[in-house]
């Protein structure tokens, strides 16, 4: 089968991929509980539904404009205008089908062939891949369990060099949930601004911090040198519309007028229908979130109870997003040697379904969603920690 050389070195998505294996084995009537794929377990919120249902009884099935209806281009800008106190034009947005969507066609726009590209790792695992489909070189910046997997300028200034011009910043960050400070963030912004770089910020899990403060946002930036920022938001974490397919892009007029052109030769809009609702979730009440917001506080704090009783494994508490980014090599050795033998490990013993650091970039950890009832994550988790103890023995 002839493959384009583009294509070669690309593996499909791990996360997707655990998560199907876990769906397969249900059906056939295992007992899986899936800790694996970064989804939150809510149903999407009702006014947003009846705001869809409402757009398919008055037919609202046509094209549209390619970079999103303009009300909803406005809603996305009103968005972060209200989130960060920073004007935002709807010319400056672009609505995509999920935040994934919205960076593979900035990348695709940005980057030329050999522009490297700072990633801090642990990473969400696409940006590496979809990175390498625009030509670029991805650059990894290892942040270690230690440092609460973060980053700082003094670790991205070695890394740095005459062809980078790119930099990935994701907080709070998937798979890790680490949420830098406005201090440590605004450092990383001001260093990378300093040095010509671009910033492309993901800020997909925005909304899902438990300290109390909201987590510190690129647009600030943005607002100041808009043709060396991107900010990337959406609502699939927030408003529990992962199927729904809604993403948003605030970037340089000019810069979306191209990922626009893109888009028309690839997707088109996104779903009709979705935008409605997206509006609907926009412009509507925003307790629900607050709601979520909540519960997936509770399920943090109980399942870092519970890993950081377990002898030998640190994890760093996590201040964001809904993941629990483990350090596990101590039980690597006799029966596992790394995070995939261990994640196949414990999905046959622990019938646990779980991520391994290696799809993120740090093979010594595995990663938790716990985006899952309470007591299915309590169940879950006794499950491993019994397993995990049983290998240190
Ligand atoms: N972002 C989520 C995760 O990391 C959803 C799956 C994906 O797109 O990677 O699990």
């Amino acid at each position: 089968m002839q493959i384009s050389d583009r294509l070669k070195s690309i593996q499909p998505s791990l996360t997707l991929a655990v998560n199907s294996k876990a769906l397969e084995l249900r059906a056939k009537g295992a007992d899986i509980i899936s800790l694996a794929v970064g989804e939150p377990d809510f149903p999407t919120p009702k006014h947003i539904c009846e705001a869809a249902k409402r757009a398919i009884d008055e037919n609202f099935c046509r094209y549209t404009q390619v970079p999103g209806i303009p009300e909803l281009r406005k809603a996305a800008a009103d968005y972060f205008a209200s989130q960060h106190k920073f004007a935002v034009t709807p010319d400056a947005i672009v609505i995509g089908a999920g935040g994934k969507h919205c960076i593979y066609n900035f990348l695709q726009t940005f980057l030329n062939p050999g522009d490297e590209v700072l990633i801090p790792s642990p990473y969400w695992l696409s940006y590496p891949d979809m990175v390498q489909l625009a030509g670029g070189v991805p650059v990894f910046v290892k942040a270690d369990v230690e440092h609460g997997f973060k980053v700082t300028t003094a670790m991205l200034d070695k890394a740095l060099s005459p062809k980078t011009k790119l930099l990935i910043v994701n907080s709070p960050s998937n798979p890790t949930g680490a949420v830098y400070s406005e201090e440590e963030f605004a450092k990383i912004m001001d260093w990378a601004l300093d040095h010509g770089l671009f910033v492309l910020s993901d800020e997909i899990y925005e909304q899902l911090v438990y300290t109390g403060k909201p987590a510190p946002s690129a647009l600030p930036w943005y607002a100041k040198k808009p043709d060396q920022v991107a900010v990337l938001n959406g609502l699939s974490k927030s408003f529990a519309m992962t199927g729904w397919r809604v993403g948003f892009l605030c970037a340089h007029p000019d810069l979306i007028k191209k990922i626009s052109a893109m888009q028309g030769h690839s997707t088109s809009n996104i779903c009709s229908i979705a935008q409605k609702a997206a509006l609907a979730a926009l412009t509507g009440p925003m307790d629900c979130v607050c709601e979520m917001r909540k519960a997936f506080q509770r399920r943090r704090d109980l399942g870092y109870a519970e890993v950081a009783s377990w002898p030998g494994i640190a994890c760093p508490k996590p201040d964001g997003a809904f993941y629990l980014f483990c350090d596990v090599h101590t039980v690597y050795g006799k029966t596992v040697h790394n995070s995939t033998e261990l994640c196949t490990y414990l999905l046959e013993h622990a019938h646990v379904a779980l991520v391994p650091g290696a799809a993120f970039g740090d093979d010594n950890c595995i990663r938790f969603s716990y985006a899952v009832a309470d007591d299915v994550l309590k169940r879950a988790l006794s499950a491993v920690g019994r397993e995990l103890a049983a290998l240190q023995n």
